[in-house]
């Protein structure tokens, strides 16, 4: 539905007085007020409050997986909530929905992860992974292995623990005091994370933490071997081993989790978003089977962490029915076709366009480089991917871009319900939209 000239003002005017954006530019939002209030949604489509429809080529935030308008999920949640709103999971207080999630968790997550610590999003989880690692080597009679290595170009949240953790760093200068005992190994180098862990002392390690591919850091995919080195070195040195699989958890790449295109297993695993597709907020951590064994054989007392959301009753049961929708309507499957679709389309973009480097991604995770010269791969003084994701998003096409750490990129992640059609769209959107962006610069 759209609104009056005079309602969209108010909201715009209220919007710039009132509401304070999340990871947004400041002064932008001040001088011209929000770039669309969203009313509606329907599978990649979004709406906004004057009638335009764009298509969602981010997922929102990486997470719609099943897309927008499930009434389904909408069901599910005021059943859920008209039965049983809300209790407590403290002081060993259960739910069914909380406790039926975590079981289905343990059916489809790699390796002997078995057991759920449930979050109400991405950063929590990361925060609580980063605890129960240290807690559990104080248990293990070692209290200091304390330190978290994370790496160069990752992002696990906002937190004041994901934030320390968050390699990119930007996000740290934000603020002028961290937690301390975070480090970063260089992105892609199981040398460099072997050499650090040398370096500081085995002994003063706790973890090391990884997205199987990085999201906001601009779509950083790993080489083959990385996570079967990363796994032997976490062995080699007692270190345990924590993927964030924020972002590509649920069916992202074209698996279920990311670390499964590796045939690599975790100690811990960080998810959200596309645990609800983004309709309840939730995240969680999953622990192994053996890890899970030892906290309860070496526990002296309360696990002294929760969340008031910890297993919250409507957010898991959305979460279950969004697994089921996911599973019965093959959206695994088709996020690894229609990344493959996608992949082709940025293809053909760059042999058309003048200033498309690098193509990269994995199932419905990806990105093209923006550079001044593609023989030298040099890029433009100021980058040019905020201008480009700009017209997209006149011409209707949301996607993203990355300009962290002198990068320069564009990154896509549609819903997983995406098919051929919509896929030819959104190329021949970003075509243009390039295509207007060069003939600025001719
Ligand atoms: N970890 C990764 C890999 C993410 O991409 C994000 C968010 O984008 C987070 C953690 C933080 O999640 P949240 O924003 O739900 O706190």
């Amino acid at each position: 539905m759209t609104h009056t000239e005079n309602s969209i003002q108010e909201l715009r005017e209220l919007d710039k007085k009132h509401f304070i954006h999340p990871t947004s530019p400041v002064k932008q939002q001040q001088e011209q007020g929000p770039a669309f209030i969203f009313t509606e949604g329907k599978g990649v489509y979004l709406q906004d409050a004057t009638g335009k429809k764009v298509i969602d080529g981010m997922s929102s935030l990486w997470n719609v997986n099943v897309g927008h308008g499930r009434v389904e999920l909408g069901k599910t949640a005021m059943e859920q909530m008209s039965k049983l709103g809300f209790s407590s999971c403290f002081a060993t207080y259960s739910n069914e929905p909380a406790i039926r999630l975590a079981a289905k968790l343990a059916q489809i997550a790699p390796g002997d992860l078995s057991a759920t610590f449930f979050t109400s999003g991405g950063s929590e989880a990361n925060d609580t992974a980063y605890k129960l690692a240290r807690h559990y080597w104080i248990l293990k009679g070692q209290p200091g292995r304390k330190k978290i290595i994370s790496r160069t170009k990752s992002y696990h949240g906002v937190s004041m623990g994901a934030t320390s953790a968050t390699g990119l760093k930007a996000f740290r200068d934000f603020t002028n005091s961290l937690a301390p005992d975070f480090l970063y190994a260089d992105n892609f180098s199981s040398q460099s994370l072997r050499e650090l862990i040398a370096a500081e002392g085995p002994e003063t390690i706790a973890a090391f933490i990884a997205e199987p591919v990085q999201g906001a850091g601009g779509i950083h995919v790993a080489p083959e071997n990385y996570f079967k080195e990363v796994r032997e070195i976490c062995d080699e040195y007692g270190v345990l081993f924590i993927t964030d699989e924020v972002i590509t958890g649920f069916g992202r790449t074209g698996t279920y989790f990311g670390m499964d295109h590796y045939g690599v297993a975790p100690d811990m695993m960080c998810f959200a978003k596309g645990v609800t597709s983004g309709y309840a907020q939730l995240g969680g951590v999953m622990i192994s089977e053996k890890i899970h064994q030892e906290l309860t054989e070496l526990s002296t007392g309360t696990l002294l962490h929760g969340y008031t959301y910890s297993g919250h009753p409507m957010a898991c049961a959305v979460a279950l029915k969004n697994l089921e929708i996911i599973e019965q309507e093959h959206l695994i499957e088709n996020a690894e076709a229609m990344g493959q679709e996608l992949l082709n389309g940025l293809y053909r973009i760059k042999q058309e366009r003048k200033i498309v480097g690098k193509v990269k991604g994995l199932g419905l995770m990806a990105g093209i480089e923006i550079v001044k010269d593609l023989n030298t791969k040099e890029r433009f003084a100021a980058p040019m991917s905020p201008a480009i994701v700009l017209e997209a998003a006149k011409q209707g096409l949301i996607c993203r871009s990355v300009v962290l750490d002198d990068q320069d990129i564009v990154v896509f992640a549609p819903p997983l319900t995406i098919n051929k059609d919509e896929i030819k769209k959104m190329i021949e959107i970003l075509n243009h939209s390039i295509s207007v962006i060069e003939a600025d610069l001719a």
